[in-house]
């Protein structure tokens, strides 16, 4: 059976992730911080069947994510470094605990976490990191200058990963969303944007040359195919779903 580590597996994209490769028979050992989320999701799971485990760990805490790593048998064949945090803000309204603590978790997360993975995934004779990234790594977003900063360090990441660890066969590569429908989306309306939210969302909706934000559980059929043997041949790249926003110009 393959096994794969999802980080902030409990919410929006890597709920998607987690329970699509539970779906699919995987191993899974899902991430997350938001205890409540991670028990109810592994309950469910397991309710179905599911060979998943939830383990509580803040990424961006190197002791812990060594502890939960630890906890995994030997060898992983997949990491998925999903968990993320936005911020609003352009270079002047950007504080320094702002810039920080998007570090920590957005950079310093894939860190811990590939760092970690390195070893089991070398046991596995070879195996998959995938880190979600987002359009805003590749192109100059308003108001986005410490989440930008961060996603431009997840691709340069995954392209030093990617180079480092060829020999090994371990592949590297990233995904870089447009605005995909999830609590992510609704959170940052919620608190940037009080009273808006509709309108906002309608928005940011229309932003997308295709009319619409995506689905999580879009992202997550990509990732299940960067995890198959048909994307065997695939390492360092970074593949944007963005329903048209990068490469379709009004
Ligand atoms: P979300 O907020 O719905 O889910 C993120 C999950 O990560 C939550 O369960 C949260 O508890 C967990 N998490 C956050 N910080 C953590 C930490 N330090 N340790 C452990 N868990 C932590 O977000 P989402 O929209 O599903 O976003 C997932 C990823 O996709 C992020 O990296 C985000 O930057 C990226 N992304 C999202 C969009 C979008 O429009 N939703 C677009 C591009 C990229």
């Amino acid at each position: 059976m393959k096994s794969i580590v999802i980080t902030g597996g409990a919410s929006g994209i890597g709920l998607a992730i987690t329970e699509l490769f539970s779906k699919k028979g995987f191993r899974v050992f899902f991430l997350d911080y938001h205890s409540e989320n991670g028990k109810a999701l592994e309950e469910k799971l397991k309710n179905q069947g599911a060979h998943a485990s939830f383990l509580l760990c803040d990424v961006s805490a190197l002791d812990q994510v060594k502890a939960v790593f630890g906890q995994m048998p030997g060898k992983i064949d997949i990491l998925v470094n999903n968990a993320g945090i936005s911020h609003i803000g352009n270079l002047e309204t950007t504080s320094e605990e702002d810039l920080d603590r998007l570090f920590q978790v957005n950079v310093k997360g894939v860190f811990n976490c590939s760092q970690a993975a390195i070893p089991k995934l070398k046991a596995n004779q070879g195996g998959l990191i995938i880190n979600i990234c987002s359009v805003a790594a590749t192109m100059g977003l308003s108001d986005r200058f410490a989440y930008s900063m961060t996603k431009g360090a997840v691709l340069s990441m995954t392209l030093s990963i990617a180079r480092d660890y060829v020999a090994d066969q371990i592949r590297c590569n990233c995904i870089s969303p447009g605005r995909v429908h999830t609590p992510f989306v609704d959170g940052f309306l919620a608190k940037n944007y009080p009273g808006q939210e509709k309108e906002m969302f309608e928005k940011l909706a229309a932003t997308q040359p295709i009319g619409r934000m995506g689905k999580p559980e879009e992202i997550a059929a990509m990732v299940y195919y960067l995890a198959s043997e048909e994307a065997s041949f695939i390492t360092g790249s970074n593949f944007p779903i963005d329903g048209g926003f990068l490469g379709l110009k009004a």
